[in-house]
């Protein structure tokens, strides 16, 4: 229970990484704030959270890429719970095509998703964490932000970007009490490939033969990187399978 009386916030809880991450945060003991767009998802998953522990659960639906939404989710939760001590910038979308099919829309709601949708968290929870001098950022990015294949190069830039900012953060925060960790997973099963279009991916997909993480593979290294002991900053996890089961 290390993370007693701590309350963490977690977008795209709704499923995959954020819906492991919320349970395992819970497990240590955490308060946990459960933000996407699909209500029924976070419910259910509130209600399990509810049956496994005895922390307080609130749940917002939350459309990150919607500024005013992130601002009266961490609004709300401070109100509820007192503090947002622990953010994870989870939600995110993975669009993979080729550049040739001009999937503009598509390379749009990722920068809106993947970027904005971290900035506008920070944004949300900074000024609350550095009045008290204290306060957590867990940034996922991927391992497509440290390398480009073909069809991610938007996905890629999105990703890239997440951990250009969590350099900034840790080196412009770190002073502050505010921690900074990006994590960088490899592939994991969840509905993440589930949204992509272009059929020249989800063909190459198929064919692979890549045994994923499992999303509480991720959840285990975000709790590891929050429980460390006040002086320790971990700042860069990557996280990849090694294809044993
Ligand atoms: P999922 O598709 O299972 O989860 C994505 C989450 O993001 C959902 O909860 C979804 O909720 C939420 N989301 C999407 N758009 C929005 C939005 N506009 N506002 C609020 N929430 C939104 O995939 P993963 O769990 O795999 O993805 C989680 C993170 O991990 C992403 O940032 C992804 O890029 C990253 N990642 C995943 C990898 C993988 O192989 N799975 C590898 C590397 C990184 P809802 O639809 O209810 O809003």
């Amino acid at each position: 229970m290390q993370l007693k009386g701590k309350t963490a916030l977690i977008t795209g809880a709704s499923s995959g990484i954020g819906e492991a991450t919320a349970r395992h945060l819970a497990k240590a003991g955490a308060h946990v704030v459960l933000a996407a767009r699909r209500k029924e998802r976070l419910a259910r998953l509130a209600k399990r959270i509810q049956d496994e522990t005895d922390v307080q659960v609130l749940t917002v639906a939350t459309d990150v890429t919607k500024r005013e939404q992130m601002e009266a989710l961490v609004r709300q939760a401070e109100e509820e719970l007192g503090s947002v001590d622990i953010l994870v910038n989870n939600a995110g979308v993975m669009l993979l095509s080729f550049l040739e099919k001009d999937k503009v829309d598509e390379w749009e709601q990722m920068v809106d998703v993947n970027i904005k949708g971290v900035l506008f968290g920070l944004h949300a929870v900074l000024p609350g964490m550095l009045k008290r001098r204290d306060g957590h950022i867990i940034n996922i990015s991927s391992v497509a932000g440290h390398e480009v294949f073909p069809s991610s190069s938007v996905y890629s830039a999105t990703k890239y970007a997440v951990r250009a900012l969590s350099m900034g953060m840790e080196k412009e925060l770190a002073r502050s009490g505010v921690r900074v960790t990006n994590i960088s997973p490899g592939a994991v099963a969840t509905e993440l490939t589930h949204h992509i279009t272009d059929t020249d991916v989800t063909d190459r997909f198929a064919k692979q033969s890549l045994t994923p993480l499992e999303s509480e593979d991720i959840a285990r290294s975000i709790v590891y990187a929050v429980t460390q002991p006040e002086n320790v900053n971990v700042n860069e996890v990557i996280v990849r399978p090694t294809n044993r089961r």
